[in-house]
């Protein structure tokens, strides 16, 4: 990037960089680290690179967007997730659970800290996602220099059967479930304080619980014909 004189850039991150929260709703001021599985680590190190950047050379300008947990698709049903096999994460999952490719939800556990037992974390329309890159682009256009972070979620925490209870009643279909053992490296609870993307981009996630349920599902079961 140096040597073709680029010198702003967006960077991925995730909310699971937090590792266990130190308090919620998070905050980007709430620590880092400690994180649970090698993907949020491997972000960690790269979001510390930046910072070392930064420090070395402040004519960058770098923004980090700490994802909660992005679902749906574009309401089209053109674009989305189309995952490698049997889905890791949850909302692809439940989707092919819909089609009838898989035959039911394991549930990771239902003894965590939280209202029902299930895990709670923050979900995120990828359209609101989007969005907020274009937002951040025009942050970086209007800066001379910086390293700014922000959360990007809802600030809205569902459990995994408020997960599933809102997919059942946005697609009129029926999510057959089981509870089983917890996923090692799950934690409890986790949603987002979003409120600084608020006052310095501008931006607001606006698409609900809902829509992501439907979108998903659109995509997931006409993805097949395209
Ligand atoms: N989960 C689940 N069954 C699945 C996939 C996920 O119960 O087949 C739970 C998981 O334990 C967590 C939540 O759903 O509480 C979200 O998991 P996901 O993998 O989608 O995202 P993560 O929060 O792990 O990044």
């Amino acid at each position: 990037m140096n040597e073709h004189n680029v010198k702003s850039i967006i960077f991925s991150s995730t909310a699971t960089v937090y590792g266990t929260p130190e308090f919620i709703p998070l905050t980007e001021k709430a620590k880092t680290g400690g994180t649970t599985n090698p993907y949020s680590t491997s972000k960690l190190f790269v979001e510390k690179i930046l910072e070392d950047l930064y420090t070395s050379d402040n004519n960058w300008k770098i923004l980090i967007f700490r994802y909660f947990n992005p679902v749906g698709a574009h309401p089209s049903g053109i674009i989305g997730e189309e995952p490698n096999g049997i889905p890791a994460n949850l909302m692809p999952y439940i989707s092919m659970v819909a089609t009838g490719e898989l035959k039911e939800l394991s549930v990771f556990g239902d003894d965590y800290n939280t209202k029902d037992g299930t895990g709670v974390r923050d979900y995120i329309h990828i359209m609101d996602l989007a969005r907020a890159h274009i937002n951040g682009i025009e942050k970086l256009n209007n800066i001379d220099d910086g390293l700014l972070i922000y959360n990007l979620g809802t600030g809205i925490g569902y459990s995994v059967l408020d997960i599933v209870h809102a997919f059942e009643k946005a697609n009129n279909v029926k999510i057959p479930y089981k509870i089983t053992e917890r996923r090692p490296g799950d934690i409890d609870e986790y949603y987002a304080d979003a409120h600084l993307a608020e006052k310095e981009l501008g931006w607001k996630a606006e698409k609900t619980l809902e829509d992501m349920c439907r979108d998903a599902y659109n995509f997931t079961k006409n993805r097949k014909n395209q």
